[in-house]
C-alpha cells in the first residue's frame, strides 16, 4: 500500500459542491443541482423518532467534518455515533442484505441512505464531478496494491473509464460516509472488488499511513546463494518469498498482496543486482550529465523514489523498499 497526499484545496472545492451547491464551474458542472445540505433538510422532516431526529440534527451539525475532515476525524465522528447514539448505531448496524424484502433496513438507515448513497453520492458524485475528481487527483496507480494501473478515457461516465471509488468506510454499513471526501479512495477493480462491503479491524487507509510506517515495507526472504549469482535468471530462483515487515497487517490479507507479488520476483531479482552492479557511471557521477540524484535512481531502477510520486507506476514501493541507492 502506498500513502495518498492531496496538495490542492481540491476537498474545499468538493465540500462547497456537493454540500452548499457552489463553484459549480471548478467542476464543468452546467446544470443547477441542490447540494446535500438543502436535501438533508428536506429528509429531516420525515423523521418522527426522537432519538433519530438527534441524530439527523448531530449530522446536520458536523455536516463540514463528515464531508471533508480526514480520515482521523472520520473515526472520531463514528466514535462518537457508538458511544453517544448508541441506539440510532445499532438501527444502522442491523442492516442486513441478505435479510427479505421490507426487513433489511430500518427507517433511520432509509433515510441516510437516500440523503448520502443514493442522492449524493450517485446522483452528485458518480454523476456529476467523479471524472473531474479523479483527474484532479492525479492517481495513476492503485493505492492499495501499486500493482494496477488505474486509467482513464473520455470525460464523463457516458462514453468513458475512469478509476472506480472504493468507500473506506463501506457505504452499506456507514451510509453517512457515503460522500466524504477522505473516505472515498480511488482504486483499480480488482481491489475495490475484494474490499466491498468488507471491514476488517486494523484496515489501514492510504490517507493514514506515511513515510515512515514501516508496518508496509517489503523485504525478501532467500532461500539459497543462489541470491548472489550474477545471472539474473538464478538470483530470482534464489529468492523464496516476497513478503513484508508486518505481515499480518489487514490491507495484506484484504487484497491479497502475500499472493499477487509473488509474481514479481523478476522485479525484485533485476533490483538485486542493480543494487550490486548500480551503474558506476551514474552513481559517482550523475551530476555530470545534467541529471539529479533522483533522477539517476529513475533511470537505472526505472520507476520513482519520492514517496509522494509512488502512486505513477506500479510496484514503485516494491523497488524503493529493495533498493539501496537512497
Ligand atoms: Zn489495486
Amino acid at each position: 500500500m502506498i500513502n495518498i497526499e492531496i496538495l490542492s484545496n481540491i476537498d474545499i472545492d468538493y465540500y462547497n459542491f456537493v454540500v452548499l451547491s457552489q463553484d459549480k464551474d471548478k467542476w464543468d458542472v452546467t446544470t443547477n443541482i441542490d447540494g446535500l445540505k438543502k436535501k438533508i433538510e428536506r429528509e429531516a422532516k420525515k423523521v418522527k423518532n426522537k432519538d433519530d431526529l438527534e441524530f439527523i440534527s448531530f449530522i446536520q451539525k458536523r455536516l463540514k467534518t463528515i464531508v471533508k475532515g480526514d480520515i482521523n476525524k472520520l473515526k472520531k465522528i463514528q466514535n462518537i455515533i457508538e458511544v453517544k447514539y448508541t441506539k440510532v448505531w445499532k438501527k444502522i448496524k442491523s442492516y442486513n442484505e441478505n435479510a427479505p424484502k421490507g426487513k433489511k433496513r430500518k427507517f433511520i438507515y432509509t433515510i441516510l441512505e437516500k440523503i448520502f448513497v443514493t442522492y449524493g453520492y450517485e446522483s452528485i458524485i458518480s454523476e456529476k464531478i467523479a471524472y473531474k475528481m479523479l483527474r484532479k487527483l492525479d492517481i495513476k496507480v492503485c493505492p492499495y496494491c501499486n500493482i494496477n494501473y488505474i486509467s482513464f478515457s473520455g470525460t464523463n461516465s457516458n462514453k468513458g473509464i475512469r478509476p472506480e471509488l472504493d468507500h473506506f468506510y463501506p457505504k452499506s454499513h456507514y451510509p453517512y460516509f457515503a460522500v466524504s471526501f477522505y473516505n472515498l479512495i480511488p482504486s483499480c477493480r480488482n481491489c475495490n472488488g475484494l474490499k466491498s462491503n468488507n471491514f476488517p479491524k486494523g484496515l489501514y487507509s492510504p490517507y493514514e499511513i506515511s513515510e515512515n510506517n514501516d508496518d508496509f515495507k517489503f523485504k525478501y526472504i532467500a532461500k539459497n546463494i543462489n541470491i548472489l549469482s550474477t545471472s539474473l535468471n538464478n538470483i530470482e530462483k534464489g529468492i523464496d518469498k516476497i513478503t513484508f515487515q508486518k505481515e499480518i497487517i489487514a490491507n495484506n490479507k484484504m487484497f491479497h498482496l502475500d499472493d499477487l507479488y509473488q509474481v514479481h520476483k523478476d522485479v525484485v531479482a533485476e533490483v538485486i543486482w542493480k543494487n550490486r552492479n548500480f551503474p558506476n557511471v551514474l552513481r559517482d557521477s550523475y551530476k555530470n550529465f545534467g541529471i539529479s540524484k533522483r533522477e539517476a535512481y529513475r533511470i537505472v531502477f526505472c520507476n520513482y523514489s519520492d514517496v509522494n510520486e509512488f502512486n505513477k507506476r506500479p510496484l514503485s514501493k516494491l523497488t524503493y523498499d529493495i533498493q539501496k541507492y537512497f
